[in-house]
């Protein structure tokens, strides 16, 4: 073992240098994946598949404190996302939102944002315009997670044949993340097989750079290194990160 990551000077963690590099390189060779093809080599048709739509509310992607272009930026290849497992069958759409209580614990770490009753919590009218809606199961969550409180858990025990998920929204290092953790260690908990998928082109996260953290007493978020290292965590974790879906 080294010296834990906190106790090394700036100095010391550009030993860290190699591993940067190494991602980097993981990160531009990702490739593209054919839904399709995934779907046959896996003995899986659109009945097994659940996408799963993370966090697409105003409150993220239109109005809000939390509200940045990274993430507006997404409805795009989200939407194209959904439209295309749309056409290819699939039924199961998992929409776990953000929807606090007025007196969140949360809102310690990351201020008042989209509360249950307020036009934050709703899903982007952009998602809502589509013909998959009719499809949308809204899974209101109080908390990062989207097992904890929220009856997610029930739905996949009715669901038993559901074992293809494609995970998209935001943020990669927060809520996609504990969704996809969630659902691989789920399966891997009750030895059930399962593939769990997340495009990089359908998640991302938000950038508050250390000097505009400090002028407002926040904690700092570099959007660009804790994508990637969240995307590359997932990969470690037997999670199917690929570049894009098609
Ligand atoms: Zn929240």
């Amino acid at each position: 073992m080294g010296t834990p990551l906190a106790k090394r000077s700036p100095a010391e963690l550009s030993g860290s240098g190699a591993f940067l590099e190494f991602i980097a390189g993981w990160h531009a060779g990702l490739e593209s994946l054919n839904l399709q093809a995934d779907w046959a080599a896996h003995e899986i048709s659109a009945q097994h598949v659940a996408v799963f739509v993370v966090d697409m509310v105003n409150g993220f992607c239109h109005a809000g404190p939390l509200a940045g272009g990274r993430v507006q930026a997404l409805l795009a290849p989200v939407r194209a996302a959904i439209t295309r497992c749309h056409a290819l069958g699939v039924r199961h759409f998992l929409l776990p939102q953000d929807t606090h209580q007025p007196d969140a614990l949360e809102f310690a770490q990351f201020g008042t944002h989209c509360v249950a009753g307020h036009t934050e919590s709703e899903t982007a009218p952009e998602l809502t315009a589509l013909p998959a809606a009719a499809d949308y199961t809204v899974i209101p969550k109080n908390s990062l997670h989207p097992a904890y409180g929220t009856g997610l858990e029930h739905w996949l025990a009715a669901h038993p044949g559901v074992r293809y998920f494609l995970v998209i929204g935001d943020c990669t290092d927060l809520c996609v993340y504990q969704t996809a953790m969630f659902l691989r260690l789920a399966a891997n908990a009750a030895q059930r097989e399962c593939r769990v998928v997340v495009p990089e082109s359908c998640v991302q996260t938000y950038d508050l750079p250390v000097a505009a953290a400090q002028a407002i007493g926040a904690l700092p978020h570099d959007g660009d290194l804790l994508h990637l290292v969240f995307l590359y965590h997932m990969a470690l974790n037997g999670i199917h990160v690929v570049k894009a879906v098609e």
